[in-house]
């Protein structure tokens, strides 16, 4: 089978690797399609990681081969599902606080290889706690969608957003276009910010309250302060850009006693929030990393009802073509990669996605 593997020389590199085979328990899944998600391109681009690597976590993919143990698995052979990489061992301290993310099974579990690979072996734990069954009604690419919407939803319930706040989300890309509609369904009037303006009219599109271009963090944090609350700033900021100056520009903001919630790495070394600013202004800071296997069917919910809409947000590469679409989401020329792998067994119209 191909897999895209990660390279030193090059961004990632497609070559011949074995068949998974169901050692224990578990299922093979022929990948579909995975997407590309923003900290896939991080670790693409950071060459000093471990290479050799099959990245890659937004699958959606057809089950081939199942064995299991736990009977009250449901799933067959044939069945489309999504699935979280990541399994909570709902034991340990993290786990009991919720804080699922931070619990160390969590972190060590994943598919094997990863998801830009033709097959993957899926455990029977990933099969008990973050496998869902594509509904009949949600096409492919809104399927592919569950893991990064279901992030989003466990960011804003970490935000207790409550009905009349004005919230802001800095950073148009796929993540905060997704974030706002989430945000919005939790009650809270959803303002948009990016420098981009197809991300602007994108937002637009996706019926966001309003949105903002950015233009010098004087013009916008003014302009956003005064929006909201007469004058005193947004309640809560959802921090979806992975530059300083959007850091820079939630502190300025956000109203005394807000919420900046932190949902993206930011390289620049010197991006801090000052003590001083949390202190004197009472801020509340908190970060939100992945999500649980709970959110993942909060969000196929959401998608399957509507409530999240992807429309045009994605663009589909061949797997052959998965530098190219590694590049052009680094040059913001497109908003979401879909990485087409395979064709579901049962299907022979090949040139469906092209
Ligand atoms: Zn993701
Ligand atoms: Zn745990």
């Amino acid at each position: 089978m191909k897999i895209a593997v990660s390279t030193t020389e090059q961004n990632l590199r497609i070559k011949e690797a074995e068949l998974p085979t169901i050692e224990h328990a578990g299922a093979i899944v022929k990948i579909l399609g995975c997407g590309l998600c923003g900290s896939d391109l991080v670790k693409i681009k950071n060459k000093t990681g471990a290479q050799n690597i099959v990245h890659g976590h937004e699958i959606v993919g057809e089950i081939v081969e199942i064995k299991i143990n736990n009977k009250s698995i449901p799933f067959k052979k044939g069945d489309i599902i999504v699935a979280g990489h990541h399994v909570p061992c709902y034991k340990c301290h993290y786990c009991n606080n919720k804080n699922y993310s931070m619990c160390s099974k969590f972190k060590q579990t994943n598919f094997i290889p990863g998801g830009f690979s033709e097959y993957i072996f899926l455990s029977e734990d990933h099969l008990e706690h973050t496998a869902i069954k594509v509904p009949d009604n949600l096409s492919e690419i809104d399927a592919s969608f569950c893991e990064p919407v279901a992030c989003c939803v466990r960011a804003v319930k970490r935000a207790e957003i409550k009905q009349e706040y004005k919230v802001i989300i800095i950073g148009l890309g796929s993540i905060g276009l997704l974030m706002g509609q989430v945000a919005k369904h939790y009650g809270a009037y959803v303002i948009g910010c990016d420098l981009i303006d197809e991300r602007i009219q994108a937002a637009q599109n996706l019926g966001f309250d309003e949105n903002i271009k950015f233009e010098t963090q004087e013009i916008t944090s003014g302009y956003i302060i005064s929006k909201c609350h007469h004058g005193i700033g947004t309640d809560q900021v959802f921090l979806t850009s992975g530059s300083k100056s959007s850091l820079d520009l939630a502190v300025k903001s956000v109203r005394s006693g807000g919420k900046i919630i932190i949902f993206s790495s930011i390289s620049s070394p010197d991006a801090y929030i000052h003590n001083n600013e949390i202190y004197y202004r009472e801020l509340s800071i908190i970060g939100c990393y992945s999500a649980s296997p709970e959110d993942l069917k909060d969000s196929i919910y959401m998608l399957e009802k509507g409530i999240i809409k992807t429309d045009n947000l994605t663009t589909v590469y061949d797997f052959d073509d998965i530098n190219l679409a590694v590049e052009d989401t680094i040059k913001n020329k497109i908003i979401k990669a879909y990485i087409k792998i395979s064709q579901k067994n049962n299907d022979t119209s090949k040139e469906q996605y092209k």
